[in-house]
């Protein structure tokens, strides 16, 4: 049987990391295994779902390099299946549930169950509400609203294995009659899951833990439709550093703020990877390692706390490592944060050429387009403390003398720049200490920046000589 999996995101507004986990797992399983990964939109709640939503959802997937094998193609590209296309076929698999007397209509309002739950509450504050069956045996059809509820068996258990919980067994005692579509015919998540899983013949079903008690139900879904279940693998939370439950108010949740502050979409996979599996000590992988490592046996049941330092550290090494950001994708992943400061074209040789400089240091891509900012302005932007302070009148010969020097250099290399520089210091009766930070600052319009002579020999000669120049003629105007 071919492996098919997918992700099922209720589309409200951004893609939460904690799904990004569970997706990543069923991706790499079914990219190890030869498995199809299928992309679902469960929007059947109207109010929360949205168009932008959904787009934020498939945009940030894209980004993460999680890409769906099939759906509808638009435009050259597979659409996702939507769940609120799909009303037709909840409504026919209701209506023969109603019909083998497996689920019946209920027209209880929800004032009337309302008032019950209270009268429970006040009669017990303890007691959980449970529905109390008064629909089950009605045999008339009134012409009013009703919601259609499922009729759980009252005796035995409903039992599955689950890939990481292992055996679960729930007696059905347990289960109230359960709603599966609403009066105004949407139907509830536990009634489209069961049967959009069924029909696109998923295999096996892996997602948070917070699932593990809507598993049961669609199990007696299953049974009443006479279809064979799917496995489930049932994934450890991640939650907050205080060990609740990861959401918007304790921490950053969407994939979308992790982009924006510049991680790449491996260095947040590494990090969400650990969040229930591992490969002995290792802590980053490439892609294609996580595909051969990862599998079932290695997931662990423990919850995981997020921690925002480690995340970005780990995001950080994946940055710095030529093996695993290759200078060609750095350059591309840095490039739109380059544009956020205006530099929309910059010249891709001296990217390539700056990279190896600021790497080492810039910890996320924001901070890389920071650093590599001073090589694409002609004249970099000058900072105003450095200018007063290194800019100055007296530099200002210095500053001429350096540019003459290095015309006359004719090998554009660290060493023999330096060489140069050395023997014309002493020659001249000046320290290092008087030409270094001038020259930094005219070179790069900071105080601080990559060793001098890296910068020069990045920026090639030309672009040196002609900002030693210009920073004389600011440094004269003191
Ligand atoms: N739409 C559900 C959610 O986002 C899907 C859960 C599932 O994977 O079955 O929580």
């Amino acid at each position: 049987m071919t492996l098919r999996m997918r992700f099922a995101p209720s589309p409200s507004g951004y893609l939460h990391i904690g799904n990004v986990r569970s997706t990543l797992f069923t991706w790499l399983w079914c990219k190890s295994q030869g498995g199809k990964f299928v992309l679902r939109v469960e929007d059947t709640d109207q109010e929360r779902s949205s168009i932008d939503s959904v787009r934020a959802v498939l945009d940030d997937l894209k980004w993460l390099g999680l890409e769906w094998d099939e759906g509808p193609e638009v435009g050259g590209q597979f659409a996702p299946y939507f769940q609120s296309e799909r009303k037709a076929v909840y409504r026919e698999h209701t209506t023969q549930l109603i019909r083998e007397r497996k689920a019946y209509r209920c027209y209880c309002t929800k004032e009337e169950l309302d008032a019950q739950r209270e009268a429970l509450k006040a009669a017990n504050p303890k007691a959980n509400f449970v529905y109390p069956g008064t629909c089950r045996n009605r045999t008339d059809e009134p012409d009013l609203p009703f919601v259609v509820r499922f009729r759980s068996p009252t005796s035995g258990s409903t039992d599955f294995n689950d890939r990481v919980f292992g055996h679960i067994s729930t007696p059905n005692s347990a289960q109230q009659d359960f709603v599966l579509m609403r009066t105004d015919g949407y139907p509830l998540y536990n009634l489209a899951a069961t049967i959009d899983d069924h029909l696109m013949e998923i295999t096996l079903v892996a997602r948070g833990r917070d699932h593990i008690g809507n598993t049961p139900q669609q199990i007696l879904l299953y049974e009443a439709f006479g279809w064979q279940p799917p496995e489930f693998a049932h994934l450890p939370m991640m939650l907050s550093a205080k060990g609740e439950k990861l959401s918007k108010r304790n921490g950053s949740v969407s994939v979308k703020e992790y982009r924006d502050k510049g991680f790449t979409p491996m260095g947040v996979l590494n990090y969400l990877v650990r969040f229930g599996w591992s490969s002995g000590d290792q802590e980053i992988f490439s892609r294609e390692q996580l595909i051969e490592l990862f599998s079932w046996d290695h997931v662990n049941k423990g919850d995981g706390k997020f921690d925002d330092k480690k995340f970005a550290d780990v995001a950080f090494e994946q940055l710095k490592q030529p093996s695993l950001t290759s200078l060609a994708d750095y350059a591309a992943w840095v490039k739109p944060f380059l544009a956020l400061r205006g530099i929309e074209n910059p010249d891709d040789a001296l990217l390539l050429r700056a990279i190896p400089g600021v790497r080492e240091r810039a910890r996320t891509l924001v901070d890389a387009a920071h650093d590599l900012d001073f090589y694409f302005r002609e004249p970099p932007e000058l900072d105003e403390k450095a200018r007063q302070k290194f800019l100055t009148p007296a530099a200002a010969p210095h500053l001429q003398g350096l540019r003459t020097l290095f015309e006359s250099v004719s090998t554009w290399q660290p060493e023999p720049l330096e060489a140069a520089l050395k023997a014309w210091v002493e020659g001249a009766g000046l320290t290092m200490k008087d030409v270094a930070q001038p020259a930094r600052v005219a070179l790069t319009g900071r105080s601080a920046s990559p060793p001098l002579f890296e910068v020069m020999t990045v920026l090639g000669k030309p672009r040196s000589l002609s900002r030693l120049a210009h920073a004389s003629e600011i440094a004269q105007g003191g």
